[in-house]
């Protein structure tokens, strides 16, 4: 397709109010949803990965020079209108003021195929939100960022999409651990695709400066652009709206604890008003099951973001979300309304994803106790998640062996502290899916789809991280091909289903990750 066919609307710099100056110039920005900047060039921007379902879905030849200048921050297609977003939002449990895309310039909104698609490039330069940074991103990070959004999106977990990953050629500083070694490392630019990048710190900025007419228009826009299906008007819409925002975020944690996901930085400006997985930064899989574990350095000591957390913490941030628009509610009952339903559906959400994940044909009296007597035994016995549920579909009912889950064991301490009481849950739990009625076929079918046998463990990153920085990008692609089909048996790809090896133990990018990179 010719690209100057393509049509942006552009929506939300159209109809909500932008800042009065445009540059990147660092400033607290008044009365305005968005500041006006240009992508700030970069030296040789080249095409390392792409995805080609995000591609195919835009319509967009990424094998054109044109394709890599503008994904690289050099050029714009006719009617790309570049901004970057003002919000705030609540970090690690406090209020943080003004952030904004510091890091990240939305493109414009592309209309294809009756969607809208916002196309926005983190890493492209500093805006007036990049406080005292500089606006972009190293190359590891923004591998994991590309590759994450994919492999989420595979899993079927709602979440914004990667359509590119673009080397600048520029060198960028870091001290990765914040201990005074700052390094030159070599620098990237993802352009992130999503229909919206609207943050629950989207609204609670403007609520937070009693900006009541801005916070209105905000609503009332993300109702019109995101959530076009809501009929009504006034507050019932708006009750309706955010018992939407709190079913959607409620799918989308409990789809996390299915597969083990740890986003690593849950503040109320990663959050994303679809209900989307936003903003990969130091996220990871649990391995050895554990619920207090966090990927996160930054979050080391409190754990707040810890993987047992995350659904307390994801209402913790709607409540958030709720202040924040109580201003347009006469009272606060259809905002406590929405929260229980955060309620409801998480239970049932986990509910469904406990009977698949077991394949226990529906759900039973006893049956939560069934899965937190696994989960325990899991951890006791230093198991990897991944490994164990998924194996578990392969149990022989009539004789279950511990041995049919020891490609999950860590460590043979782990194995001999849990075998005999291993060995009586898999027996109560074979007579369970016995009792259950259904044919093995069925039941083992139920079973892969809910518990992948792929998932983008941390060192798998690292690893296709450490040959691009060597200067082989083929890594990220063979990464990007197995988590494309994260259900299915890979013959010839065992090795990316592996338990973490020892090596990757302690090193960084595999067991620790920083916030900001
Ligand atoms: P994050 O932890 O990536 O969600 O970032 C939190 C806030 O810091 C956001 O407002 C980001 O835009 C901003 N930020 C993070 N890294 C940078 C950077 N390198 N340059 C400018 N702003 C940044
Ligand atoms: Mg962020």
């Amino acid at each position: 397709m010719n690209t100057t066919d393509l049509n942006f609307d552009n929506r939300f710099v159209r109809e909500l109010p932008g800042d009065g100056e445009t540059g990147p110039r660092r400033r607290e920005v008044l009365g305005a949803a968005w500041s006006s900047v240009m992508p700030t060039p970069v030296a040789a921007p080249r095409l390392l990965a792409y995805s080609p379902e995000v591609a195919a879905k835009l319509g967009l030849d990424v094998h054109t020079q044109g394709f890599v200048e503008v994904f690289g921050g050099n050029a714009l297609y006719a009617g790309m209108q570049p901004w970057a977003a003002n919000y705030g939002g609540h970090q690690f449990g406090h209020w943080a003021g003004q952030l904004g895309d510091g890091r990240a310039i939305s493109l414009g909104e592309l209309r294809v195929g009756g969607e809208r698609w916002e196309l926005q490039l983190k890493g492209a330069g500093p805006t007036p939100y990049s406080r005292g940074a500089d606006g972009r991103a190293v190359l590891r990070s923004s591998i994991r960022e590309f590759v994450c959004s994919e492999a989420m999106h595979h899993l079927g977990i709602p979440t914004t999409r990667a359509l590119s990953l673009v080397a600048t050629g520029d060198a960028v500083v870091r001290d990765m651990f914040y201990d005074g070694h700052p390094q030159a490392e070599p620098g990237a630019v993802v352009c992130r695709v999503a229909p919206s990048f609207i943050r629950f710190g989207s609204f609670e900025l403007p609520a937070s400066r009693g900006d009541q007419a801005l916070l209105r228009q905000l609503v009332d826009f993300c109702i019109a652009r995101d959530y076009p299906q809501l009929a009504g008007s006034g507050e019932a819409l708006y009750t309706e709206w955010f018992a939407q925002v709190c079913t959607r975020t409620a799918v989308m944690v409990a789809h996390w604890m299915r597969v083990g996901f740890v986003h690593g930085v849950m503040n109320t400006d990663n959050m994303s008003i679809l209900g989307l997985s936003l903003d990969y930064g130091p996220y990871g899989w649990v391995e050895n099951y554990d619920p207090d574990w966090t990927p996160n350095i930054t979050d080391a000591q409190g754990r707040r973001y810890r993987f047992g957390a995350q659904v307390q913490v994801a209402y913790w941030n709607l409540v958030r979300l709720a202040q924040a628009l109580s201003p347009l509610f006469a009272d606060v009952a259809p905002l406590q309304a929405g929260l229980d339903a955060f309620a409801d559906t998480q239970a049932a959400e986990e509910r469904a994803h406990l009977v698949a994940k077991l394949g226990l044909g529906e759900f039973r009296e006893g049956d939560a106790e069934l899965m937190t007597r696994f989960q325990q035994l899991l951890q006791d016995g230093e198991m990897d998640m991944t490994l164990a549920f998924r194996a578990l579909a392969s149990l022989d009912l009539v004789q279950p062996q511990v041995a049919t889950l020891e490609a999950a064991f860590y460590s043979p301490a782990g194995r001999e502290r849990v075998v005999p009481a291993l060995t009586q849950w898999l027996q109560r739990y074979a007579a369970r899916v016995q009792a259950s009625g259904q044919t093995p076929q069925q039941r083992q079918a139920i079973m892969q789809a809910a518990n992948p046998k792929y998932v983008l463990r941390n060192w798998l990153a690292q690893q296709a991280i450490d040959r691009a920085e060597q200067g082989d990008p083929a890594g990220i692609t063979d990464l990007l091909d197995v988590m494309r089909h994260p259900y299915d048996e890979q013959p010839g790809r065992e090795a990316f289903a592996a338990k973490r090896p020892e090596w990757a133990r302690e090193r960084a990018g595999c067991s620790m990750l920083s916030c900001s990179s």
